[in-house]
Formats: C-alpha cells, sequence, structure tokens
C-alpha cells in the first residue's frame, strides 16, 4: 500500500456525516485536502441529540473552502440519509465514499433508561447509518466502486457502564459491516468499521485534560483515509484507532468441546467438559462459523458423553 502522504482522491465524492465537529469535521477537512468534493452532512444538534442549526456544516464548508477545497453543506438527520446522498449526487455527480459518523449519547443506567434515549440512540447510529448505505448502495454498484467506514466504539465490543443503547447500537454496526463487505465484495464495495477514541464534545465529560489533550481526533484521520482509498483491499474489518495506536481486531474461538449430540449432552456433561468450553490455550481465529454439518457427522461418531 502507498504511503498516506500519496493518497488522494481526485474525482471523487466523500460524504461525511456528522462532520460538523469532532472526528467528522477532521475527516472532512482531510478528504476536500487531498482532492476530494466533500459532503459536509451535520444537523448540528446537542451531543444528545437535541436542537439543530445549520452553522455546524456551514463552518466545515466555510473553512475548506477558504482552503482551495470542494465541499457543500448537507443539513439532515442522518435519519433521512436519502438527502444526504442526494445532496451529493445533485452537487458533484457521484459518490464514491460513505462515512456514516454521525452519533450521540443517552448515557444512563440500564435501570434508569427511558425508551426514548434507546430509540434515540438506535435511530441516529444504527437507522441512520442504514439509510445513507441503503441510499449510496446501487451507485456503488453501478459504478462497481464504493468504500464505506462506519463507526462503531470499545463501548460495543467491550460494554460500558451507563452506555446499553449505545453498546448495542455500535456492535449492530459490526454486523452490518461485515455483511455489507460481503455483499459488495463482487461489485468493489469495500465496507469496514472503526472504533475511535478521540477528544470531542463525546468524551470531554468523562475525561481529563490532560488525556483529551493527547487524544487529538486528526490521529484517526490517517486510518479512514487508507481505508477509504482505491488502493485499499481490506474489507468487513473491525480496527482501533486513537492516541496513534492503531489495530485490527478479531473474533477468537476456544478449543471448545464435541460432545457426542444425543441425550447424553446434558447440563452435567457440559459442566464436565467446561474447562476446554473456556480454554483459549490452542485458539483459533475463525473467518466464519463452523461447518453444522461436518460437527454432526462428527459428534454422531463420538462415544456417549460420561454422566
Ligand atoms: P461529536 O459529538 O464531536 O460529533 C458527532 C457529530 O454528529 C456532531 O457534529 C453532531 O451534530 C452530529 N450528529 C448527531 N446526530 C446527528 C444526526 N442525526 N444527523 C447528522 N449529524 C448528527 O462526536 P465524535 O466524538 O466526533 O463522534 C464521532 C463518531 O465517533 C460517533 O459515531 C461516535 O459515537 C464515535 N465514537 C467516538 C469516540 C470518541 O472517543 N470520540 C469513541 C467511540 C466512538
Amino acid at each position: 500500500m502507498s504511503s498516506v502522504q500519496e493518497l488522494r482522491y481526485e474525482g471523487q465524492t466523500v460524504v461525511v456525516t456528522g462532520a460538523g465537529g469532532g472526528l467528522g469535521r477532521e475527516y472532512a477537512i482531510f478528504f476536500a485536502s487531498r482532492g476530494a468534493n466533500v459532503v459536509v452532512n451535520d444537523l448540528g444538534a446537542s451531543f444528545k441529540g437535541e436542537g439543530g442549526n445549520s452553522s455546524a456544516a456551514d463552518k466545515v464548508v466555510e473553512e475548506i473552502k477558504s482552503a482551495g477545497g470542494n465541499a457543500v453543506a448537507n443539513y439532515d438527520s442522518v435519519e433521512n440519509g436519502d438527502r444526504i446522498i442526494q445532496t451529493a449526487i445533485d452537487a458533484f455527480g457521484r459518490i464514491d465514499v460513505l462515512v456514516n459518523n454521525a452519533g450521540i449519547l443517552r448515557d444512563i443506567s440500564f435501570k434508569n433508561m427511558k425508551q426514548a434515549d434507546w430509540d434515540l440512540i438506535y435511530k441516529v447510529h444504527v437507522f441512520g447509518a442504514y439509510k445513507c448505505a441503503r441510499a449510496a448502495w446501487p451507485h456503488f454498484r453501478k459504478q462497481k466502486y464504493g468504500r464505506l467506514i462506519s463507526t462503531a466504539s470499545a463501548a460495543g465490543l467491550f460494554g460500558s457502564f451507563g452506555q446499553t443503547n449505545y453498546s448495542a447500537a455500535k456492535l449492530a454496526l459490526v454486523g452490518f459491516t461485515e455483511t455489507l463487505a460481503k455483499e459488495g465484495l463482487k461489485y468493489n464495495i469495500l465496507c469496514n468499521v472503526i472504533a475511535p477514541v478521540a477528544a470531542s464534545r463525546m468524551t470531554e465529560t468523562v475525561m481529563p485534560p490532560d488525556v483529551l489533550a493527547k487524544l487529538k481526533p486528526e490521529w484517526v484521520v490517517p486510518l479512514v483515509a487508507v481505508l477509504s482509498h482505491k488502493s485499499n483491499t481490506k474489507t468487513g474489518a473491525i480496527f482501533e484507532a486513537g492516541a496513534g495506536h492503531i489495530a485490527e481486531l478479531r473474533w477468537e474461538r476456544a478449543n471448545g468441546v464435541h460432545l457426542k449430540a444425543d441425550e447424553t449432552l446434558t447440563p452435567g456433561a457440559v459442566i464436565a467438559k467446561w474447562k476446554d468450553v473456556v480454554d483459549f490455550s490452542k485458539a483459533e481465529h475463525p473467518q466464519g462459523p463452523l461447518n453444522g454439518l461436518e460437527l454432526l457427522e462428527e459428534a454422531y461418531k463420538l462415544p456417549a458423553n460420561p454422566k
């Protein structure tokens, strides 16, 4: 893969959702500085998803234009992703890269969570990403080219106190990406998902200033740039990025146990082999599920499970 300095996006249109601030702003400014036409989407709401105004997106567009770049603003919520993609088509005639980045928080313990806290997080993160990708997809397929980056979170991958709504939504985007990667592959549509860590209004209330100073959103940009570029070949992958650390993350399957599949497969048989069920000493890194039929054949050949 060529070096980051050489990556350019001339003739391409990049849509960045939630690009009025934080990470999205940095992506938009970067892509425009490397020759792309950029749609700066932001509905300008608070980090809890309240209110809205056009100035967040406008400011980023002005900044891009005054640096000699090409950008247009869009103020729709990602829930109306079709309008955001239409802005790209109307202004630039195509869409090549979609960065699903818009996001909000409604942190609250599960016990105290209201239905609205759950619904709004789902609507912005999952439904919004779906609506944008769904509108971009026919264009990607037709031109046999597309790059889709969605934004998960460590909260989704590992869980995080007070964030059941956000964690569930963020992990949903991993499954979303992994399936789209499979459906998009033959059309050269590559789909990846990132779990960023960066200083933004989302993290400024939960992290101390000295840590925030070290977590510049600019440092997540190079990974997104690489994954969005035509030279990228990676698809269906999860990456962590923040504070200069960039790493792919993958599934791990424990050693496990093969039990005979008959009436001797009791809870007691599972307990008897529990240490193998959770033994990662000979773990594998699966690319997909085990073959159920092969497993069954094996399971029938086994002797009865000990009582
Ligand atoms: P941010 O609040 O600075 O930026 C999010 C932007 O999305 C805001 O400008 C906001 O106005 C916009 N937005 C919110 N709802 C929208 C909607 N319905 N339609 C269009 N735009 C909308 O936060 P950030 O930290 O830059 O977050 C960017 C993404 O990264 C989010 O998806 C977030 O969940 C994710 N993330 C961030 C971190 C982090 O450490 N900052 C960690 C994990 C995940």
